[in-house]
């Protein structure tokens, strides 16, 4: 039998990791290679839930290391830190990303796709364009849920011509009211209550290593800022926990409002005056509320590691 070529977005995948691993695997399979097969590196949170379960189709299966040699597709990442376990020794056939570049190596030469767009499925739609293979509902309604989630319904500034265009055409492919659907997504993912503290900061977090420093920066989407505060105590004590397991600088856990597009950030560790550096504002009660600010990837992370 012919080996199966892994397709794997980052580890605590979201939407856009776990739907755009799916389209690739159809596209792939629609332009003839029929060996691959989409992976997770990691738990499926509520958000995708609600997408996989309205397309009633299965999640794809949890891997949590590759064998040495083993074929493999990265989708929406590319830092080995948060891939799987063993992709150091892997074979990287292609990266589709909208990431930047970081802490990324490979013995042989591959097939790199990196678009700075909103994205990684507005990527692979234009790819369906391109080649002119037909994109059918399912997969149609992956990439706009992904869209829609990496964008916040196009409200997020990461978010590009070329976004608005795909979504565009594929609310019509779909057939769906996208406004109505990704409302209802993005809410689906915003449901806390049953996550421990140690389990929301863990969620969507993304560790970032430099010479100077090692942080975190976690996120999480709600409708109400106030309702996640109410376990700030709680949050603050696995952050606390997590920054003495792994040796962190810095853990900066962000709580964005969705609907109104504002994060209120909580933050601990050795390098607090870093963070005030950045966003020109002090801490008060470890908090810090950031008007207009809902990109980990563009308002976040740069100016974090500009300053750390
Ligand atoms: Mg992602
Ligand atoms: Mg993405
Ligand atoms: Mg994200």
């Amino acid at each position: 039998m012919e080996e199966k070529i892994l397709i794997f977005g980052h580890k605590n995948p979201d939407t856009d990791s776990i739907c755009s691993s799916l389209v690739k695997e159809i596209l792939d399979k629609k332009m003839g290679q029929k060996n691959v097969e989409a992976k997770r590196l990691g738990k499926i949170n509520k958000e995708t839930q609600y997408v996989l379960d309205y397309l009633q189709i299965p999640a794809p299966e949890l891997i949590e290391k590759v064998e040495e040699g083993q074929q493999v597709k990265l989708i929406d990442h590319n830092e080995f830190n948060q891939s799987v376990e063993g992709i150091e020794n892997a074979k990287i056939l292609s990266v589709t990303d909208h990431h930047r570049i970081a802490n990324f190596t490979t013995l042989e030469p591959l097939y790199y796709t990196a678009k700075p767009y909103g994205c990684t499925s507005t990527i692979l739609f234009e790819e369906f364009e391109n080649q002119n293979i037909e994109i059918e509902k399912k997969e149609a309604i992956l990439m706009a849920s992904s869209i829609i989630s990496d964008t916040l319904l196009l409200k997020s500034p990461t978010t590009t011509e070329n976004d608005k265009k795909a979504l565009e055409k594929l609310e019509k492919i779909a057939g769906i009211d996208i406004k109505e659907y990704g409302l209802e997504m993005l809410k689906a993912g915003t449901n806390l209550d049953d996550f421990s503290e140690k389990e929301l900061i863990s969620l969507d977090a993304k560790t970032l290593e430099k010479e100077t420093a090692k942080f975190v920066i976690a996120q999480v989407n709600t409708v109400s800022i106030e309702d996640v505060l109410k376990r700030q105590k709680q949050i603050e004590e696995a952050i606390e926990e997590k920054i003495k397991e792994e040796n962190l600088d810095v853990f900066v856990f962000a709580i964005t409002d969705i609907l109104n597009s504002n994060s209120e950030i909580i933050v601990l560790g050795n390098k607090l005056d870093a963070i005030e550096k950045a966003f020109g504002k002090k801490l008060e009660n470890n908090r810090m509320f950031l008007e207009g600010v809902v990109s980990r990837k563009k308002q976040l992370l740069p100016v974090i590691d500009k300053n750390i």
